[in-house]
């Protein structure tokens, strides 16, 4: 058997979208799962839709995540280039070739002729295709206009009786009347190819044997399939992608700004995570497991698991996810990722082990640390009202007794620790009669200005040190003095 080559054809025309990387890792998982090759290529045609840095971002997402490509435009191979833009000598021949066979043709016609010709379709309420006008010129028309320097188009030669069928690995049979398709253009004014050629031409010479793309594909793949009967080539195998939906109604699209891997990787999603959500955007292993390394991906993934229905992108399900992820880091893993954001606020400076133990069990998002650790560097100015707690039963006036004793208590202290600490601070409950939260709920406001605080009185004491916490007890005492 041929050995299996997938590729991966993103524009440069953003940042690398949530449904360009799941058609990247399925292409991935579908070469390696059968030690295939996997092929990154440019498809940087659309000049004016290119993005400055797109191309960088592409691959340095692609390895960041895993995903390392065996060819591509800064590895290299031997069916290169693969940026598109350096191939433009092979589209040009061969677009030239399929007039020759007959397949495509040469179009002098005019912007304004086109449009007149679409307005007329569009009043007689059909949807326009070209209607071939040039397909009968004469070798001398042709000639002539050629000589006089007439700009022209390179178009596909569709034939229009008849159907053309090919069957889809997700989708099944797809059928389209020839009729239907429109002699679109393949190779530009400027000599640019469009996409219809390109994708042809490419996935033919760089060899992909398995064709893995979105599904706005699923309906033009007729057309590409046609050129590849007239050069005389094998037609690959497709697999062409649900899409990734942002609700019932709405595509996720880039073009509307939806959110790039980059953007997910700023608000704190761990890119481990983020790969094991995407994979289940329309990918299923036939069981309930739901966390999987990349590892566990290759060998479960197949492609009688894909679905047809579209995906849709639950940012709830991925943030429960990224948590499973960031409670599974390691102590010391965790630390490393989270040292961002511990700079951002300054919990850098502390015992950072104590500080992981302290949030890594109550994160969902690395970028909700700085929030939650603000209390380590800065206590704020509060109002007194936060002292109060009606199931607790305790305000400001009744905290005033308690931040006293609660104060003597944890300057005796010698075993400053968290379990000695609340030992100790339980004696205390037990001997003013109080309950529980009427000493430990206004401790935690008194230390750290704030009703909200990852951890407990104690917990959120301990990182901070035993002077430090008397420095703040002090202040809050002196401001329930007043
Ligand atoms: N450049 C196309 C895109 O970004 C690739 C489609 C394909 O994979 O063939 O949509």
């Amino acid at each position: 058997m041929k050995q299996v080559r997938t590729r991966f054809a993103p524009s440069p025309t953003g940042y690398l979208h949530i449904g360009g990387l799941r058609t990247a890792l399925y292409a991935w998982l579908y070469a390696r799962k059968n030690g295939g090759a996997f092929i990154l290529r440019i498809e940087d045609t659309d000049i004016q839709r290119e993005v400055a840095g797109a191309k960088d971002v592409i691959y340095a997402t692609l390895k960041q995540t895993g995903l390392d490509y065996d060819e591509g435009p800064d590895v290299g191979g031997d069916f290169g280039p693969y940026i598109q833009s350096e191939r433009m000598g092979l589209y040009k021949q061969h677009a030239e070739k399929l007039i020759a066979l007959g397949a495509a043709y040469r179009c002098f016609c005019t912007k304004e002729r086109l449009a007149d010709e679409r307005a007329r379709s569009e009043a007689r309420g059909e949807t326009y295709t070209y209607d071939k006008h040039c397909l009968n010129l004469s070798k001398e028309e042709i000639q002539k206009n050629l000589g006089a320097g007439l700009p022209y188009v390179i178009r596909q030669n569709i034939p229009q009786e008849g159907d053309t069928t090919y069957t889809d690995m997700v989708f099944g049979d797809i059928t389209v009347p020839n009729a239907d398709l429109d002699d679109n253009v393949l190779l530009k004014t400027d000599g640019m190819p469009t996409y219809n050629l390109a994708n042809v031409v490419d996935d033919h010479l760089m060899g992909i044997t398995h064709v893995i793309r979105g599904a706005e594909y699923l309906s033009s793949t007729p057309k590409y399939n046609h050129l590849y009967r007239a050069f005389g080539w094998d037609i690959p195998a497709y697999i062409h992608l649900p899409v990734v939906m942002k609700d019932k109604q709405r595509k996720l699209s880039k073009r509307h700004g939806d959110a790039s891997f980059d953007d997910y990787i700023g608000k704190g999603y761990l890119k481990e995570a983020l790969i094991n959500y995407i994979a289940l955007l329309g990918w299923s292993p036939g069981n309930d497991q739901e966390i999987f390394t990349l590892d566990e991906l290759t060998q479960a993934f197949s492609l009688e698991g894909l679905s047809k229905s579209p995906a849709i992108f639950d940012t709830d399900k991925l943030t429960w996810m990224n948590a499973q992820y960031i409670r599974a880091l390691s102590s010391e893993g965790f630390i490393d990722r989270a040292m961002p954001y511990f700079k951002q606020c300054g919990a850098d400076k502390f015992d950072m082990r104590l500080i992981a133990e302290l949030i890594q069990p109550r994160l969902e998002r690395l970028a909700e640390i700085p929030e939650k650790l603000m209390f380590l560097t800065a206590m704020p100015d509060f109002d007194k009202a936060l002292y109060f707690h009606k199931r607790m039963n305790t305000d400001a006036a009744a905290a005033l007794p308690v931040l006293r004793d609660s104060r003597a208590l944890l300057q005796q202290q010698t075993d400053y620790a968290v379990e000695p600490l609340k030992e100790a601070l339980a004696g205390l409950v037990e001997k003013l009669g109080l309950k529980n939260g009427q000493l430990l709920w206004p401790l935690r406001i008194a230390i750290t200005g704030t009703a909200v605080t990852p951890g407990g009185a104690v917990e959120t004491a301990y990182p901070l040190g035993k002077e430090e916490t008397l420095r703040r007890l002090d202040k809050s005492i002196g401001m329930l003095e007043k």
